[in-house]
């Protein structure tokens, strides 16, 4: 691993976080993606400085992941000041919940454009690169409700799920070249966020994970640790399920 270059797109968020940390620790030079209009660069940058006072080499990279010539931008800049992304993690995303019969035209296409045109515009971004030094690794982190579907995520449920025909399809276009590409969906996991959610709605959601417990940001993290590693070589086109059992099949 040494000297590959992992990138984690919405690095900077509460999974993506816990990710880059260990992609750190792995020994890959990991990069965290965020997005100055909506992380201010400041903030990325105490981000990266407090991530090194910790001991994780860590690096920081602006682009809007649902922009083509912004992505562009920023993978030039890596390119030449840090190195060609050698593992790409789709991690970026938002949610805007709502039934679809009240949803606007802005949140279907903000969730599409984020969660799943992001994957198309990062991984067309490095794919060559990946093809031309015959190695290369990609994981698209996805969701559970990908699988079986929420209310009020027609949107996010459905980019979700596009996730695994794009990994199923590239996986077989790039399976000769030493490249995977994967999905990880995470069930319910304790970031702040979740952690927010007052304690009896979250003892009800709970209830409902078989293992009676929210699964930890590391947990996600130690699934990408694996699919990056030569240890994963053999899985492609494949979804990780890391859900407590929350959604089977
Ligand atoms: P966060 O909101 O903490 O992380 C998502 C990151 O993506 C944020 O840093 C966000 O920035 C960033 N982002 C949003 N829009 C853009 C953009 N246009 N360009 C670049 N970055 C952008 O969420 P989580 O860490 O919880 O989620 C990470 C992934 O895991 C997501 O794809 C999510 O769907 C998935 N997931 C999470 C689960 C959970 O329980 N937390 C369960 C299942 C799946 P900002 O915050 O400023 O908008």
């Amino acid at each position: 691993m040494a000297n590959k270059v992992a990138l984690v797109t919405g690095g900077t968020g509460g999974i993506g976080t816990v990710m880059c940390k260990r992609l750190a620790k792995d020994g890959y030079k990991a990069v965290a993606n965020y997005y100055s209009k909506v992380v201010p660069t400041a903030d990325a940058e105490k981000w990266r400085d407090d991530l090194r006072k910790e001991g994780y080499d860590v690096h920081i990279a602006d682009g809007d992941v649902t922009n083509f010539a912004s992505c562009a931008d920023m993978f030039k800049k890596i390119n030449s000041e840090i190195g060609q992304v050698d593992i790409l993690v789709n991690n970026a995303g938002i949610t805007r919940d709502a039934p679809l019969h009240k949803m606007t035209e802005q949140q279907w296409y903000d969730v599409i454009n984020t969660n799943l045109n992001s994957v198309f515009n990062c991984s067309r971004l490095v794919i060559e690169g990946m093809i031309a030094k015959g190695w290369g690794r990609i994981i698209n982190i996805s969701s559970v409700n990908g699988q079986k579907g929420a209310y009020g995520q027609t949107n996010y449920s459905s980019a979700k799920s596009a996730m695994y025909g794009f990994a199923k399809s590239l996986a077989l276009e790039v399976a000769k070249k030493g490249i995977t590409v994967n999905c990880i969906s995470p069930g319910y996991i304790g970031t702040s966020m979740v952690m927010a959610i007052k304690e009896e709605i979250r003892e009800k959601i709970v209830a409902q994970v078989p293992v009676g417990r929210f699964g930890s940001p590391e947990e996600i993290a130690n699934m990408v640790s694996y699919l990056a590693s030569d240890l994963g070589a053999y899985i492609t086109g494949a979804n990780m399920a890391v859900n407590g059992g929350l959604h089977m099949y």
